[in-house]
């Protein structure tokens, strides 16, 4: 089978290679024929860059991709919670040890010993992918595969919102950052009964105009005063709940002050490669009592309503995706990515 391979730890040592059809290890597990995988502006991109080592994620040679769909076609003897033609998605944590203390409260994310399916296991820009029954997610009734390929990053805005934000109906929430996953994050919130404004670029009006289609009000960067406009926009409040959906020290220094008193704010990632530590106002937190956490990856349970949501935003969701690309032509959908040309690329199979 075709397959997008890192294939050394020297940066950008990637290539379309042929390589064998994937076998079901164990009794549990089952072969997926992949239909879409989408290029991940964030990890796909630091997978291709990044020395090997460098955070231990990357074990080259590895087939990259972890935010995929397709058709189940193979089933292990032991194989109860999917058949042959069910339409699935993946959970990209693998192999958590099951017996630390993240593993027993169900943030698989933390646990140590855990695999990243496209980083440390074969991913899924690949014609087929293997892996267990157990992370596996059918996909809601008439969702097309393509929307279902986006469960990973929703699940991820879910983890952000939910689990790290604790988000509650009526709230008032800020989103800095209309990529891919503060767009999904806003349709969480929105799911979620809380009202949202996004915050942009001038460069970046289409990715705005997009918040605008799911419900959101959208604000640009450059406007002198901020925390007045979020105001305005939230009936005279500030914001309950802020999120960094770009990873930067510049983004949590924009969400603070937007923030009302004991307001909470979930950072979505940090700069890559590394900047100087962040300068945080810390005055302002204490005065404020404010909260600050992060979302990373997400857990096992944030899948089944991350396809909630998806199957709710189906239409919208869709919209998001700019371009399909053949496996054979990753390269331009990488620098599609890159150059922030599409909010989601995918490699079409
Ligand atoms: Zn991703
Ligand atoms: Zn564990």
């Amino acid at each position: 089978m075709k397959a997008l391979m890192r294939r050394s730890p020297r940066p950008y040592d990637m290539e379309v290679v042929e390589a064998p059809l994937p076998l079901l290890q164990g009794p549990d597990w089952v072969r997926i024929k992949v239909a879409y995988a989408g290029v991940c502006g964030g990890s796909d991109i630091k997978l291709m860059k990044a020395e090997a080592g460098e955070g231990a994620k990357l074990k080259p040679p590895i087939i990259l991709g972890h935010e995929f769909s397709g058709t189940v076609e193979e089933v292990g003897e032991e194989v109860t919670l999917v058949k042959p033609g069910d339409l699935v998605t993946v959970d990209t944590l693998i192999a958590p040890c099951g017996h630390c203390r993240y593993c027993h409260s169900g943030d698989w994310n933390m646990c140590g010993s855990r695999k990243g399916v496209g980083s440390s296991f074969p991913g899924g820009f690949a014609e087929y992918f293997a892996g267990p029954q157990a992370n596996l997610h059918r996909l809601p009734p008439g969702l097309p595969l393509s929307v279902g390929a986006l469960a990973e990053p929703m699940s991820c805005a879910v983890h952000i919102v939910h689990d790290q934000g604790r988000v509650q109906v009526g709230e008032r929430v800020v989103v800095i950052g209309p990529g891919i996953i503060g767009l999904c994050c806003a349709m969480a919130a929105m799911a979620a009964g809380a009202r949202v404004v996004v915050i942009g670029t001038p460069r970046g009006a289409e990715r705005l105009a997009a918040a605008r289609g799911l419900g959101c009000k959208t604000l640009v960067n450059t406007e002198e005063d901020l925390p007045a406009l979020v105001c305005e926009a939230f009936d005279g409040q500030l914001a309950d709940l802020a999120i960094d959906a770009i990873g930067s020290n510049q983004a949590v220094g924009m969400a603070l002050p937007l923030l009302r008193k004991m307001g909470r704010l979930v950072i979505g990632g940090v700069p890559f490669p590394k900047t100087d530590p962040y300068q945080v106002d810390m005055g302002l937190v204490y005065r404020n009592q404010l909260s600050i956490t992060a979302g990373r990856s997400s857990r096992p349970d944030d899948w089944p309503l991350a396809l909630q949501i998806l199957d709710r935003y189906r239409r919208q969701a869709e919209g998001l995706i700019g371009g399909y690309f053949s496996i054979d032509r990753w390269r331009e959908a990488f620098d599609a990515t890159i150059s922030k040309q599409m909010l989601k690329a995918m490699i079409r199979f």
